[in-house]
């Protein structure tokens, strides 16, 4: 046991005494804009409260906060489809379902086989594509040969948080618990199935600078590029009772900046062909989200939404701002230094 998984293991520890949750109500359920086949359309997404990621309950990894939403003991199966049925009570035929667990859909530890079985032949029946996200030690042949007869010709993609192709930065600064050929051995099963494969690329895991994050994008996104249909860039947001708060709070870890977001995206686009990059910043010019300052992150935050919807890079041509230079600065001055810049865009908040 080395001691980032220890760290993460006692953070949850700690937080164990919390009073429980409603287990017949969803953590949430809303709508939102995505593609299907090149259109913009709308798509339907709830997050089903389970007892929780296993590798979370575990230890789990540094920057992850879902834990604080899960159950973190058993939810019936009774109780998961009343979840169900609460968020589907909503649903008004949207063409895209997306049904997150802040965990694994295949980890049948957090939703039992039956409760999948159900979902998936209700979902078959309305919607034209089903979106889930699993690790990649529950994707297996039994398992996507089950899903995939149940949903037939719809189609099924399958979010693995893989967040970076560098297995020592995924081991020593993410403590993910997988490497990079468990998540190969994935992506191409779910091929073999005709299943799409969306990876989901982190920005900024703890302990990189800057400049390190920016070309770990980089090269992750192109290293990832031959197994995904679409990539999604997930800039790290500072989330309760983790190692990236732990850090943060003591002035140790800055999100990154929205122009590393921009940099990566305009330097990936051209050489990653039909394959799609999206980019979701949760918590986006907030103090604990991805920021630039005050001035520019309404601005910037909107081209990435655009992007993420046109694929076109020109979106982001008419930006600047005078914080760019401060970026700058940090990139080429963080490494001559020990630990994180000061986040001086963030004091002024
Ligand atoms: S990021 Fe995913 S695998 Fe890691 S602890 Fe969170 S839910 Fe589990
Ligand atoms: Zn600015």
């Amino acid at each position: 046991m080395n001691e980032l998984f220890r760290f993460c293991k006692n953070l949850k520890e700690e937080h164990h005494s919390k009073k429980p949750f409603d287990k017949d109500k969803p953590v949430s359920f809303w709508s939102e804009k995505d593609l299907l086949n090149g259109t913009v359309v709308d798509a339907f997404v709830m997050i089903l409260r389970t007892r929780g990621c296993t590798w979370a309950l575990q230890s789990g990894c540094s920057m992850c906060g879902y834990f604080n939403d899960s159950a973190l003991s058993s939810v019936s199966s009774d109780e998961l489809m009343k979840q169900y049925t609460a968020a589907m009570e909503k649903y008004t035929g949207q063409p895209i379902v997306k049904i997150f667990t802040s965990g694994s859909f295949f980890d049948e530890c957090e939703i039992p086989v039956s409760v999948r079985t159900k979902i998936l032949l209700d979902l078959a029946e309305k919607t034209q594509k089903i979106v889930v996200e699993s690790r990649p030690e529950y994707i297996t042949d039994e398992t996507l040969s089950d899903v995939t007869k149940l949903i037939r010709q719809k189609t099924l993609e399958v979010g693995i948080g893989l967040e970076t192709s560098n297995d020592f930065i995924r081991e020593h600064a993410i403590n993910k618990g997988f490497v990079f050929d468990d998540y190969k051995k994935a992506a191409m099963l779910l091929k073999k199935y005709h299943c799409k494969v969306k990876t989901y690329v982190l920005v900024k895991p703890p302990f990189l600078s800057e400049e390190e994050a920016l070309n770990d994008g980089i090269s992750t996104i192109q290293a990832v590029a031959s197994y995904s249909d679409t990539i999604s860039l997930n800039p790290v947001n500072v989330q309760r009772r983790t190692v990236v708060e732990h850090l943060w709070r003591r002035r140790q870890y800055r999100p990154p900046w929205l122009w590393s977001v921009v940099e990566i995206l305009k330097s990936t686009k051209n050489l990653v062909g039909t394959v799609r990059i999206q980019c979701d910043v949760t918590g986006g010019g907030s103090i604990r989200g991805a920021h630039n300052c005050r001035t520019c992150d309404t601005g910037v935050l909107t081209a990435i939404r655009m992007f993420s919807l046109s694929q076109d890079i020109h979106v982001f041509d008419d930006l600047s701002c005078g914080c760019k230079e401060q970026w700058l600065d940090q990139r080429n001055l963080e490494s001559l230094g020990f630990g994180s810049c000061v986040d001086f865009s963030g004091e002024m908040r």
